[in-house]
């Protein structure tokens, strides 16, 4: 086979990244679409708000339950992405387990994904069960039917299939280590995969290699579709919430921002000695339109908000108007807003 699954690899790997960041373009160009907005302010606080919230996930530890259980899937986010790197380092080149040098830290790295595998599945099952068994009413609103419901499930599944592939990869390696095969050096810790390993103790040095080989293509292949997802899925979140959070609003929460055309009109009210029916001064501006009909109308925060949003339905569960049951639900504009963005 020579140099043939590298050069595989490595086709993969431009068509995966490229078609990503074709898509990224192409958000980029639709947040465009917007109003200029008013991004400036400190920005060494903008790096802190940011830091805080979308890489400290302090926002998460309000709901104890699923904070929880969203920090764990989020660090097997992070922390799995050392491991892809040895993965595509391993592909390009051949070579296998390329930071095993690393020795110690190796083994504690690997140890310590293989643990945070097994949280992350046992976290999405209990994602599932709330969605699907428990059926909490703020994932069960009308605008969560079709695709909205599809995509959650989705990548709860997506999540599930990748560290199966990730642990049964590294079980398939362990117990080719076990034998001592040629390429397969004593490298990296299995606390978890080594109880699969003892299903595969029976299974042949060929059976054993084509399964760890195929968990590994199978594994980067998934990661790789996962990354060309998200901008199709809820979970575009995962990467925007970094310009998100930097781009957030600055100001103390609540405080109002004073509709210049509004105070107009009310002191053109206030004041007896206007009329309002004088003609505007010639060399008057048009006036500005009032409120939004189109995404055209909103600033491009508001967009890149529109595109952030989780769907997760808190806006719309706290919602003074959608608990008495009218039919406003924020969390259906913001889902709106992206969609309209789309079909502009
Ligand atoms: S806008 Fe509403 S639904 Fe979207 S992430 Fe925020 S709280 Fe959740």
């Amino acid at each position: 086979m020579g140099i043939l699954p590298n050069i595989l690899f490595v086709l993969a790997l431009i068509l995966g990244i490229g078609y990503f960041a074709r898509n990224i373009r192409k958000i980029i160009r639709n947040i465009r679409l917007g109003k200029a907005a008013d991004v400036t302010g400190p920005t060494a606080e903008r790096w802190k708000n940011m830091a805080r919230i979308a890489l400290g996930q302090q926002k998460m530890v309000v709901r104890p339950v699923s904070g929880f259980l969203h920090i764990i899937v989020y660090l097997g986010f992070i922390i799995i992405n050392i491991e892809v790197l040895e993965i595509i380092i391993d592909g390009v080149f051949g070579t296998h387990r390329i930071f095993s040098f690393l020795g110690g830290f190796y083994d504690f790295l690997i140890g310590s994904f293989e643990i945070l595998a097994l949280l992350v599945i046992v976290s999405v099952v209990i994602f599932w069960i709330r969605r699907n068994l428990l059926k909490l009413q703020r994932f069960w609103k009308p605008e969560m039917k079709g695709w909205p419901k599809k995509d959650a499930d989705l990548i709860l599944y997506i999540e599930v299939i990748l560290m199966g592939l990730f642990l049964t990869m590294n079980a398939a390696d362990f117990r080719l280590q076990e034998m001592g095969v040629d390429h397969y050096n004593q490298a990296g810790a299995f606390p978890v995969s080594s109880y699969i390993a003892g299903w595969m103790s029976a299974w042949s040095e060929t059976t054993l290699i084509a399964v760890e080989r195929v968990a590994w293509w199978f594994h980067i292949l998934g990661i790789l579709f996962f990354l060309n997802y998200l901008y199709y899925s809820k979970h575009l979140h995962i990467l925007l919430a970094f310009p998100n959070t930097y781009f957030g609003r600055l100001k103390p929460q609540g405080q109002f921002n004073n509709l210049e055309s509004v105070q107009k009109e009310v002191a053109l009210m206030m004041d007896p000695n206007a009329d309002p029916f004088a003609p505007p001064a010639e060399d008057a501006p048009p006036p500005e339109k009032f409120g939004a009909s189109d995404v055209m109308d909103l600033n491009q925060i508001q967009l890149l908000n529109a595109y952030t949003c989780t769907e997760c339905g808190r806006c719309t569960s706290e919602c003074p108007a959608n608990q008495t049951g009218k039919k406003l639900s924020p969390r259906k504009i913001m889902m709106d807003t992206r969609d309209r963005l789309e079909e502009v």
